[in-house]
């Protein structure tokens, strides 16, 4: 399989490249994002063969049906990172929380965020090509507090690749600075910066700006790449998972092949829904790919009237963080794969410059066949919290309560919600909807009480980060990053 670029093609850069090339260096021309060319489709025997498939093999399969140029043993190596998932059988258990709403829990990796379930395999398959090549490779990542945790993890210890990341000082929960400040690894280096996310993902944006920045990186001879859902490798993993939830309900005797089901993605960046919107390409048979967002609504807005309008928003911060965005960079793949790269590039252009793009009618009717959306505000997300408590005996996070009012919605078919955090990670929320209370309460006061008043375990994860060293304690205000991370690559 090969890959061509959203906004066509600058006559520079090669017309296609490799899946492999796409990973290492995922910047394509005018600022565009690699895309495959073709996808494979498959038809029912696929998901009759793979009815008593563990994840791995089902993820193998797919992973060889795109035909990307990675050799098999690596694809093995690589899946075989699913193991340290809390069930290597079934690193993804999908939960029937009540008639016709399933949770698919994408949370049961290391880092206890869905970013795992790509970042995992990704981080691996990435180093080991740097290592084949002998090249060096950079990867500068600006997180709102999980994508920073699953970068480390992935990337701690291995070759050839280094991690800078910069999180908001005072701008994550406790959970998500112990697992970046406590991560240890001689190629990692983790930066509080004195500000809020967007002061971060800004301060990463003038360090890749800089020239003298990239004279620096030359003269070391170290490459950039990028472990966010600009990177295809990230989107790839993201599209299996799709593929084994449906199968879920089928070895559940819920669903024949060939019913059609809902699914419901908490989104920010919409990779994830991207991974769904692909599978459906590819004849999963989904119904709607419904889009739920917080009170940041930009998706909302678009998937209902058509228009991504930034001119009158600035970013709100909610109680579902990884959420809270307004650029979401993964819906350009869905307006390329609609209305080609030409089309593509002039509504990323006019984003770019008029914080603004209207889709026509046409188009409009085009992006609803597949998607549909809603949000929820914070404090309907502890209302849905403490009743799924409550009610059902289930208690989810609060980017997975944004599912909830999608769902309800639906109710004449079945419905699969992802779940993208495990609770742990956003304790104190949990903890205010359960108790009506609104102090300010510490991570570690907070699981102590959710997991008391509900009976939840706290993964031993969790728990030892309370006890360990604290290894990255630079906290600096932006205008010093670049020269901390000359320092750490010197
Ligand atoms: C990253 C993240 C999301 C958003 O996923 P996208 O693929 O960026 O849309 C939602 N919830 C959690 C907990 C996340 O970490």
């Amino acid at each position: 399989m090969l890959f061509v670029e959203t906004r066509g093609n600058d006559g520079v850069k090669p017309e296609k490249v490799s899946f492999s090339q796409a990973i290492l260096s995922p910047s394509a021309s005018f600022g565009g994002l690699y895309v495959p060319e073709s996808l494979p489709t498959l038809d029912e025997a696929f998901y009759h063969s793979h009815l008593k498939s563990s994840y791995k093999e089902l993820a193998y399969d797919l992973l060889k049906r795109f035909g990307i140029d990675i050799e098999d043993s690596l694809i093995k190596e690589a899946l075989d990172l699913y193991d340290r998932f809390d069930d290597p059988n079934n690193p993804v258990p999908v939960v029937q929380v009540e008639e016709k709403f399933y949770v698919s829990e994408l949370y049961h990796g290391p880092t206890r965020a869905f970013k795992d379930m790509a970042l995992q395999p990704f981080g691996h398959i990435l180093s080991v090509l740097a290592k084949q090549r002998g090249e060096n490779y950079l990867i500068l990542a600006a997180t709102s507090g999980d994508t920073g945790p699953a970068t480390l993890e992935t990337f701690k210890n291995k070759p050839n690749i280094k991690v800078a990341c910069l999180y908001p000082a005072g701008g994550t929960s406790d959970v998500q600075r112990l697992q970046m400040v406590t991560e240890d690894g001689e190629n990692l280096k983790v930066i509080g910066i004195e500000g809020n996310f967007d002061d971060a993902q800004t301060a990463l944006k003038n360090l890749l700006a800089s020239s003298e920045f990239k004279a620096f990186l030359q003269s070391k001879g170290i490459k950039l790449s990028a472990a966010n859902s600009v990177n295809f490798g990230r989107i790839i993993f993201q599209i299996i998972y799709h593929f084994h939830s449906y199968l879920e309900l089928m070895r559940k005797g819920d669903i024949n092949f060939g019913d059609r089901i809902n699914l419901i993605v908490p989104s920010g960046n919409f990779g994830n829904a991207l991974g769904a919107y692909y599978a459906k390409k590819m004849g999963l048979p989904i119904e709607k790919i419904s889009i739920a967002s917080n009170a940041n609504n930009v998706l909302t807005q678009l998937i209902k009237e058509g228009r991504y309008d930034l001119r009158d928003k600035c970013l709100i911060q909610t109680s579902s963080p990884a959420m809270d965005i307004l650029k979401s960079s993964n819906v350009e793949r869905v307006l390329y794969d609609k209305f080609g790269p030409a089309r593509t590039k002039e509504l990323m252009e006019s984003l770019n410059e008029n914080d603004f793009y209207a889709l026509t009618p046409k188009e409009l009717e085009a992006l609803q066949e597949d998607f549909d959306a809603d949000f929820t505000t914070d404090n309907e997300v502890l209302k849905i919290i403490k009743e799924y408590v409550e009610e059902k005996n289930y208690l989810m996070d609060p980017h997975t309560a944004t599912t909830v009012k999608l769902y309800k919605s639906h109710r004449n078919m079945d419905n699969i919600a992802y779940s993208t955090a495990e609770w742990t990670k956003f304790a104190p929320t949990v903890y205010k909807a359960l108790t009506g209370k609104d102090k300010n309460i510490r991570d570690q006061e907070a699981l102590e009480a959710v997991s008391q008043m509900t009976g939840a375990k706290i993964p031993e994860r969790i728990k030892a980060l309370f006890e360990k060293p604290i290894i990255h304690d630079t906290v600096i205000p932006k205008e010093k990053i670049q020269e901390s991370i000359i320092e750490f690559l010197e």
